[in-house]
């Protein structure tokens, strides 16, 4: 493994400064184009951004108010590295939906899951160490493991979530290679990207393999009261208190913008994660964390969910019927049960990363496959969000991505593979959300 400093860029004379660990850390290559996918006129089915305009702001104002006038001086004092102790046990009550019987004491609080990610892969690897995810995986947790300096070993997965048998071969391989497997990454729930769920038979055989085999398991669930017509699935953490540690968000079911997420996680992991945490910002922010825990209490935050899932699920049903009705049949894709995305298969020969200017020329966004592998694999896929778009807006897009589509296949047909187009996309500032990490 190269762990020689970035040189990313040779306009950047601080580049031979940077420590090794920033090779990892560079923008995606669709980040370029967000300056103009981020336009009204471009339908974006990019971005996993959840649709907060279904909540009564007015009801979140109420909490806000009310936190300033009754616990103002404790909202904007530095507070427990762990997190507040009475948000942890509503935490434990929103955990109790998915069949986790846990303790408030063995709860970190975290800015968003996403660091929680950060943490426990700060607490566990070292350059080298390997993680084993799904293929394909969450873009943002792949550049955390980047950042340090971990190496990714991908197993496939099928319409089941993770394949049973290509974990034992992956862990089988790595350890045949001499390398250390530090954990399992994996999002059971309505995957990102792949939209797909681990069946009950699975979590039961996952866990087996990982017990047999000493490997943690990372479960990361930020979607998992986001199903649209069954009740949630029990968590892997519930009937494995030892080998798994569990993460949560609110960022999916109240709003991203407070950052709060956690780690439920064993006693041992938990003492370190809040060393980790404490050094990272020694206490994650107190508002945020009121602000929730006050929402929690006054507010029909279950209600509230109920409403999300509704929303979620009509938005789901408009981008499936289009695909249906507007897309080549070479093209194939999955129905979601929940969460936020469908992942598309192209023609073969389409590639997804050289499409994207010519789609955003044609006021249409998305991610690519590509950024969901560690390795380079996935330019056959296509990640598309259903989340953010109103359901008119997502059959337009669907519409104009078919369009795109069609003139990419008879492309192809004439010349041969397709080329990336170069310079139809001006590389302006962005300062937006990192959609692509969403
Ligand atoms: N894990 C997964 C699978 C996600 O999709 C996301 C955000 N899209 C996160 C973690 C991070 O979410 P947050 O930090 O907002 O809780």
């Amino acid at each position: 493994m190269d762990h020689s400093p970035a040189r990313s860029t040779r306009l950047d004379s601080y580049v031979d400064r940077y420590a090794a660990r920033t090779a990892g850390m560079t923008a995606s290559e669709i980040r370029a184009l967000f300056a103009v996918a981020s336009r009204p006129e471009v339908v974006s089915l990019a971005g996993g951004m959840p649709n907060i305009s279904g909540l009564p702001l007015d009801v979140v104002a109420d909490s806000l108010t009310d936190v300033m006038s009754s616990r103002g001086s404790v909202a904007l004092q530095y507070g427990s590295g762990q997190g507040d102790p009475q948000l942890r046990e509503q935490i434990c009550e929103v955990m109790r939906l998915e069949g986790i019987d846990a303790h408030p004491d063995d709860v970190v609080v975290t800015v968003g899951s996403q660091q929680a990610v950060d943490l426990v892969t700060r607490v566990f690897c070292d350059p080298g160490d390997v993680v084993i995810c799904e293929a394909p995986s969450y873009v943002g947790a792949l550049g955390v493991f980047k950042a340090y300096q971990a190496d990714v070993v991908h197993a496939e997965m099928d319409a089941d979530g993770l394949v049973p048998d290509a974990l034992r071969q992956a862990i089988a391989a790595t350890r045949a290679a001499g390398r250390r497997i530090k954990f399992l990454y994996t999002i059971p729930n309505f995957h990102n990207p792949a939209g797909v769920t681990l069946s009950a038979a699975r979590r039961a055989e996952i866990l087996d393999i990982c017990r047999a085999e000493d490997v943690l398991v990372l479960e990361d669930n930020p979607y998992g009261l986001l199903g649209f017509d069954a009740e949630p699935m029990r968590a892997m953490r519930a009937d494995e208190a030892e080998g798994v540690i569990y993460l949560g968000s609110f960022s999916k079911t109240f709003a991203p913008g407070f950052r709060v997420g956690w780690a439920l996680a064993p006693h041992a992991v938990r003492e370190k994660l809040v060393l980790a945490q404490e050094s990272a910002t020694l206490c994650p922010p107190t508002f945020s964390q009121l602000a929730v825990s006050a929402y929690l209490t006054d507010h029909d935050w279950r209600g509230q969910i109920k409403s999300f899932r509704e929303m979620y699920r009509e938005r789901r049903d408009a981008m499936v019927t289009a695909l249906g009705d507007l897309m080549p049949a070479t093209c194939t894709w999955n129905v979601p049960a929940g969460g936020f995305y469908v992942w598309l298969q192209l023609p073969e020969g389409i590639d997804a990363k050289a499409m994207l200017p010519r789609a955003v020329t044609a006021r249409v966004a998305y991610v690519p496959g590509t950024a969901f592998y560690s390795d380079g694999f996935g330019s056959r896929f296509v990640r598309l969000s259903f989340c953010y778009p109103t359901p008119e807006r997502i059959r337009e897009g669907v519409a104009r991505l078919a369009g795109v589509l069609q003139a990419e296949v008879e492309l192809r047909e004439t010349f041969g593979a397709t080329a990336p187009s170069p310079g139809l996309v001006p590389r302006s500032r962005y300062d937006g959300p990192a959609t692509d990490l969403t």
